[in-house]
This record gives structure tokens, sequence and C-alpha cells, in this order.
């Protein structure tokens, strides 16, 4: 999975990749810290895009969490 694409929102600027920690986020609803959640932000208009794999990999740490 790659960020690096130009921005959608602005169809000028670059998403970046972006680590952030304890970056939080709704999964199914409900609120869900995710410890290193890496995101896409547009250098130029700020937009935060989600990769599909990435989503995958939070709905995981989320179900494991829950299930235990
Ligand atoms: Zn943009």
């Amino acid at each position: 999975m790659k960020y690096g694409y130009e921005c959608q929102e602005c169809s000028g600027g670059t998403v970046k990749d972006v680590t952030k920690k304890n970056y939080e986020t709704v999964v199914s609803g409900q609120k869900f810290i995710v410890p290193a959640a890496r995101i896409g932000v547009c250098d130029t208009c700020s937009a935060v895009n989600y990769h599909g794999d990435e989503l995958r990999k939070w709905r995981k740490i989320f179900e494991s969490r829950r299930n235990k």
C-alpha cells in the first residue's frame, strides 16, 4: 500500500504518508484508538485519505481487542 498520489480534493497537492500514534477513529460506530495509524495527508489542503488496506488492518485490531 502506498500514498504519494495526487490529491483528489484540491487536484494539485500530493497525499503524503504520515504515521500517527494513538490515532482516534471510528470502527463499526465505536470509538477506537489505532496505536500507529498510517494515513495520507495532502501537503496542500490537508485532506486526510485512508487506504483500504490500512482500514482492514484497523478493523482486525479492533475485532481482536473486542473478542478478548
Ligand atoms: Zn489536497
